[in-house]
């Protein structure tokens, strides 16, 4: 599943490509995702797409009539800047041919994703991008904050991280990792962290997050190239999916459980 680092991947891959260039053509095989795709999509024919932005793990491209055009890659979507003659692939749904002669194509099997045309002048009030809590690599996620969160909040620790309400983008390979970098264990109880380990995992968040994005613009130029989709990558990982595997840092076996009905995986000598 794309995560924040896949979409700022993404997000960079398809900036230099449709970044000031005009929309031919709208072409839409499939509308059926996770809403159906905006049938105003067409009227962005002839405009200007201004800028590639970012929001949690939504793609906004602003268009010169100030709308937006939201994507979200769902569990499985892929977006390619490619030759419009290039065959189509059986989950390719949406595509934009491009004034450069390019097309950015929108591919999702399964279709959980979403290809919206937003209308409100500041997309940000979209009632999809309202209420969602501060970006991880922004200076506005700080100890502080999270601190502020965990307060009288008995949930587990991962839990409160994976909480789009309280800091966006930190799923669930994510937060496992970071909670290993920061030695605390994933079912510690928020209210009982101090600010000096909400310090710590703050910086192992944005840490964890960075060197996924790092490794991402490796694959930067599988955004063009027409025959694969863009590779999820996968970082050296610590804890995540290495149940009763040795510890990469004290050779203990790393402990599983299920918490929020989602895998979660620990170092029960490393992580307090
Ligand atoms: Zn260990």
């Amino acid at each position: 599943m794309p995560e924040l680092p896949e979409v700022e991947t993404t997000r960079r891959g398809i900036e230099p490509h449709v970044t000031g260039v005009n929309i031919r053509e709208v072409i839409v095989r499939r509308n059926d995702l996770r809403q159906p795709v905006s049938e105003s999509l067409t009227s962005l024919e002839g405009r200007k797409i201004v800028s590639v932005k970012r929001r949690s793990k939504y793609l906004l491209l602003e268009i010169d009539d100030r709308t937006t055009l939201l994507i979200h890659l769902g569990m499985s979507g892929s977006l390619r800047v490619i030759d419009p003659a290039a065959d189509w692939k059986t989950h390719d749904h949406v595509a934009l041919t491009l004034s450069s002669g390019k097309q950015l194509r929108f591919h999702d099997p399964r279709r959980f994703g979403l290809v919206l045309h937003l209308t409100e002048t500041d997309p940000l009030t979209h009632p999809l991008l309202k209420n969602l809590g501060p970006e991880p690599l922004e200076p506005v996620f700080t100890a502080k904050h999270l601190k502020a969160a965990c307060a009288n909040r008995s949930a587990a620790i991962k839990l409160v991280i994976m909480d789009s309400k309280v800091v966006v983008g930190v799923g669930n390979i994510y937060a496992s990792e970071a909670l290993f970098r920061a030695g605390i264990r994933p079912g510690t109880a928020a209210k009982k962290l101090t600010l000096s380990r909400c310090e710590k995992l703050v910086v192992a968040i944005r840490e964890v997050l960075r060197d996924s994005i790092e490794e991402g613009g490796t694959t930067l130029r599988d955004f063009l190239n027409s025959d694969g989709e863009p590779g999820y990558f996968k970082q050296r990982l610590f804890v995540y999916e290495r149940k009763g595997q040795p510890c990469r840092v004290c050779g203990t076996e790393i402990s599983h459980a299920v918490m929020g009905q989602r895998s979660t995986y620990w170092c029960a000598k490393c992580q307090k």
